[in-house]
């Protein structure tokens, strides 16, 4: 009986369902609220306070007022930096408590919530801390008696928009850089995750961020996101999701002519030599396309093998995708939770449906799984080929594709063939193969015999319709910051 209970997570109390502009937490104007489910059991887990365009203006004049008034964007770097890393040692204290909470609110296993999405957003923020009083311009050499000299200045009132498949990672994300620069922030968490983001609002306040400097507006993206992203007064929009939904920011940023940077979907291409080491590349291709559900927007998820070792392939990597646990994601032994939603997972569904009649073979899975909560069992296509909608459309699910391939020209050709390019990877021992694949794949990030290597100091993007700009690294600060050019008379 004690092993049992000690290999479940507690489920943590939600505490936090208002929003938060200024120092206050409130309920939205409208007196509005949604409910947030457990996708685990279905049952709703809290009623959250739902913001439309009236909070989100409260928000936006409070993010104003706190950029104006210069406690944060002009407070010493060194202090910056220090507030942050606070937030980050406070997140670290409450780790086993953030962990939970985001298992409960997404539904991904809670070894996940610990190993990965903890530990990495930890580290996001303690990196952007170090940037924080190492951004600086240039002087430089000009014709005629001047002096000149570029200085970086935060973008202003920025406004972030981020998804459910990451939920506390993706606020890191968002606010390291953010912070570091000097910005004030209205943040709009997704729909189905709001609960580790006004936790961590909670976190930020207590860290001594000043009031004002970070605003939490929980709403739907039609009527909060879209009034944050027209809303004349705020300088910046940057957004993590769908691309069809960056499509409908664009156009409605373009109005005030904000600057938007964009982290959207994917259809990475896995290419997989006949010459690697098989061990590897079967558990990196199974991480890489079921981690997290499949709920990645980098997720390998046209997996191309080479004809010789197809077949052994195929074999074994089905051997592992039965080996996922599916199961209570608070239970420390589950390694495959459920879907995020209803609509997810029968959004999934239609895919499977779709490549069983389009003529790929199921070899295992495509079916929901249990009798409640959104799970689908691990599912594997082989025979899929690339007009296929398993192969051309961006699934969010565990869903596999394998197609098969001859020769490295024909394998590039066939991985650059889509409007997307977030991510790449190939697994060979030929150093040459690997260079070439990594040169002439258009994608942001290629991985190298590994896959969801992520690192807060390696940039994170797409080509094509998978994003502009970059996150992370130093290129993520470029996001966030305005280039001033000063020029003086020396006369
Ligand atoms: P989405 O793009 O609709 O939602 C992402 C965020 O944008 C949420 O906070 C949402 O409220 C907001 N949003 C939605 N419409 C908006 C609008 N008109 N204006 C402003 N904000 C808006 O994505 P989704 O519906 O949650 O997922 C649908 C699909 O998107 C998935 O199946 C997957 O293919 C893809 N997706 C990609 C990523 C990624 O990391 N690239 C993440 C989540 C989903
Ligand atoms: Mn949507």
């Amino acid at each position: 009986m004690a092993a049992a209970t000690e290999s479940v997570a507690a489920a943590p109390e939600v505490r936090q369902t208002q929003m938060l502009i200024g120092d206050e937490w409130r309920d939205s104007v409208s007196g509005k609220t949604f409910e947030t489910l457990n996708p685990a059991t279905e049952e709703v887990l809290a009623n959250v306070a739902e913001g439309d365009a009236a909070d989100i203006d409260l928000a936006v004049k409070a993010a104003r007022r706190a950029f104006e008034d210069g406690e944060w964007s002009r407070m010493d770097a060194r202090d910056r930096s220090a507030c942050m890393n606070r937030l980050a040692d406070l997140i670290e204290a409450d780790l086993e408590e953030l962990a939970a909470l985001e298992t409960l609110d997404n539904g991904k296993p809670i070894s996940d919530s610990r190993a990965a999405d903890l530990p990495l957003t930890i580290d996001c923020l303690r990196y952007y801390a170090g940037w924080a009083d190492k951004i600086h311009g240039d002087t430089i050499p000009v014709r005629g008696d001047f002096f000149t000299y570029t200085r970086r200045e935060p973008t202003g009132v920025v406004g972030q928009i981020i998804p459910w498949n990451f939920p506390l990672l993706m606020v890191a994300w968002k606010w390291g850089p953010a912070l570091a620069a000097g910005c004030t922030i209205v943040m709009k968490p997704a729909e189905e995750t709001p609960l580790t983001c006004l936790r961590m609002g909670e976190l930020a306040l207590e860290a001594g961020i000043p009031p004002g400097v970070i605003n939490i507006v929980p709403g739907y993206g039609p009527t909060a996101g879209s009034a944050l992203v027209k809303h004349p007064d705020v300088d910046k929009i940057a957004f993590t999701g769908e691309h069809r939904t960056g499509q409908i920011i664009m156009a409605e940023a373009a109005e005030t002519l904000k600057r938007i940077t964009f982290e959207l979907g994917g259809k990475s291409p896995n290419v997989v030599f006949a010459d690697a080491d098989l061990d590897a590349a079967i558990s990196g291709s199974e991480f890489g396309l079921f981690f997290n559900q499949g709920q990645c927007c980098c997720a390998g998820s046209r997996l191309f093998v080479e004809e010789t070792v197809h077949d052994e392939f195929v074999e074994r990597v089905v051997a592992r995708a039965k080996e996922r646990k599916l199961g209570n994601p608070l239970d420390n032994g589950t390694t495959q939770g459920p879907q995020i939603s209803a609509e997810q997972r029968d959004r999934i569904m239609g895919f499977i449906d779709r490549g069983n009649s389009q003529g790929a073979t199921c070899l295992t899975g495509g079916n929901t799984y249990g009798d409640k909560g959104y799970y689908i069992e691990p599912t594997v296509f082989s025979d899929v080929t690339d007009d296929m909608d398993i192969a051309t459309d961006e699934i969010f699910g565990p869903v596999m594709n394998i197609l098969k391939f001859k020769d490295i020209d024909e394998v590039v050709e066939r991985a650059n063939n889509t409007y997307f390019g977030l991510a790449a990877a190939v697994w060979t021992r030929d150093i040459g193969k690997a260079h070439q694949i990594a040169h002439s794949v258009r994608a942001g990030t290629v991985w190298v015999n590994c896959y969801d290597v992520f690192d807060a100091g390696a940039p994170f993007g797409g080509f094509k319709m998978s994003g502009i700009g970059r996150e992370l690294g130093a290129a993520g600060l470029d996001n966030y910051t305005e280039l001033k050019t000063v020029t003086m008379s020396m006369g």
